[in-house]
């Protein structure tokens, strides 16, 4: 990867959003009993700072459900390691949010599951790593993941649940993908994401190893529309969400639905964002320790910085398609081109496309034993020495 260009903080314009945070996405902690190399919390996690307390945390909600916000999903990290989700559940439905729990499963057990049914949790969504036991748990990093997520998800929908599976997949279980859809059958989600892996953090460092080829991707999305025409001919009311990797498209996605428009992000240490992997940007991004809701979503330089399109360079300053995905995504930029003001190099027109094509033929080559890098602390204090 070429070098990253430095921060350009001089230059933030003064756009004004038209429209509140609908969406607040607070990663509750970066601490995590598993250990996918896919995930998405940050390479140095383990460096970061102090998490925002319970106090700290209901403000956060509060500001933010006055500024507009509807949705509030609790992550992480396992956001189960909080011993005060419960309260922190319980806050955020009084407070009239739609609430979402996304986990892992590991940590649940029934009466939790009570409990936050008692504190008004609207939904829950629970990961698998695969189908199969060993693979899951290779990939997790735990003999009895599987088994508990099995447990989890049938407790769940025990106790009346909406229930989202989601399966990240990539290399090493995109081919049981048939095995995936039967799984989520059986154990009878309402709703299942098979979210082909992006390639950010973890996942950019383990892109040889989960990358999978064309050939993998297109025929998990032809069983996958052949699983969808089974079902609902059955009356099975389940719905089937395939995303496919940007690795495999021609135009980027317009990244978080436009940069600061919808999505809010807290991390753990308070950090506000307008994407989970915003972090990684040569940006100093605002803390709700130090500042309102009100002026980071308004008034800070790391929200407003690539609202509009006045930051963009050639060639998509002068593009016909720039109102439909405004560049895409920021974080991609600046790992494949090292400048997060260029075109994000999945699109054909940026002079940097070449990377997306050398990663494809790479998945040609690689085999599922490329090593891989998991996402546990001590891994994370390395990349944290630098
Ligand atoms: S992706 Fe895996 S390692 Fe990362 S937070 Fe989720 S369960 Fe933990
Ligand atoms: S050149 Fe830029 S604006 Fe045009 S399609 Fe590509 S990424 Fe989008």
């Amino acid at each position: 990867m070429p070098e990253p260009t430095g921060p350009k903080q001089s230059a933030a314009p003064a756009v004004a959003p038209q429209s509140p945070p609908l969406w607040l996405l607070a990663e509750l902690t970066y601490k995590c009993p598993l250990q996918c190399p896919y995930c998405s919390n940050p390479l140095d996690f383990a460096d970061h700072g102090e998490e925002l307390t319970t106090e700290q945390w209901i403000d956060v909600f509060r500001q933010a459900r006055k500024m507009g916000a509807a949705q509030l999903g609790f992550s992480g990290g396992e956001p189960l390691v909080r011993r005060d989700l419960e309260q922190l559940i319980a806050e955020g439905r009084k407070l009239g949010y739609y609430t979402n729990l996304i986990t892992s499963g590991i940590g649940l057990n029934a009466d939790r599951i009570a409990a936050f049914r008692e504190a008004g949790l609207d939904h829950i969504q629970i990961s698998f790593q695969a189908s199969d036991e060993t693979v899951n748990n290779m990939l997790a990093g735990s003999d009895k993941a599987f088994q508990q997520k099995l447990k989890m998800a049938r407790e769940v929908k025990a106790q009346g649940y909406p229930m989202v599976l989601n399966f990240v997949t990539h290399k090493h279980n995109i081919d049981r993908i048939d095995r995936i859809i039967e799984l989520c059958v059986e154990l009878e989600a309402d709703f299942v994401e098979l979210a082909t892996c992006q390639y950010y953090g973890w996942a950019y460092e383990n892109k040889e190893s989960l990358l999978p080829t064309r050939a993998q991707l297109e025929r998990a999305e032809r069983i996958t529309n052949e699983y969808r025409d089974k079902l609902a001919a059955a009356g099975n009311p389940i719905k089937l969400i395939f995303v496919t990797p940007d690795y495999y498209e021609e135009r980027p996605k317009k990244c978080m639905n436009g940069w600061g428009e919808i999505f809010l992000t807290v991390t753990p240490d308070g950090t506000a964002l307008p994407c989970h992997s915003a972090r990684m940007l040569p940006i100093e991004f605002p803390n709700v320790k130090d500042s309102s809701l009100q002026h980071i979503w308004r008034d800070s330089f790391g929200f407003n910085h690539f609202r509009g399109d006045d930051w963009m360079q050639e060639p998509c300053r002068s593009c016909d398609e720039k109102e439909l995905d405004l560049g895409g995504c920021r974080c991609q930029a600046y790992m494949l081109a090292g400048d997060m003001n260029a075109a994000d190099p999945v699109c054909s027109k940026s002079p940097h496309h070449q990377t997306i094509l050398d990663a494809r033929a790479a998945a040609e080559n690689s085999g599922e034993d490329s090593p891989i890098t998991f996402r546990n602390e001590r891994n994370s204090r390395v990349f944290a020495r630098g």
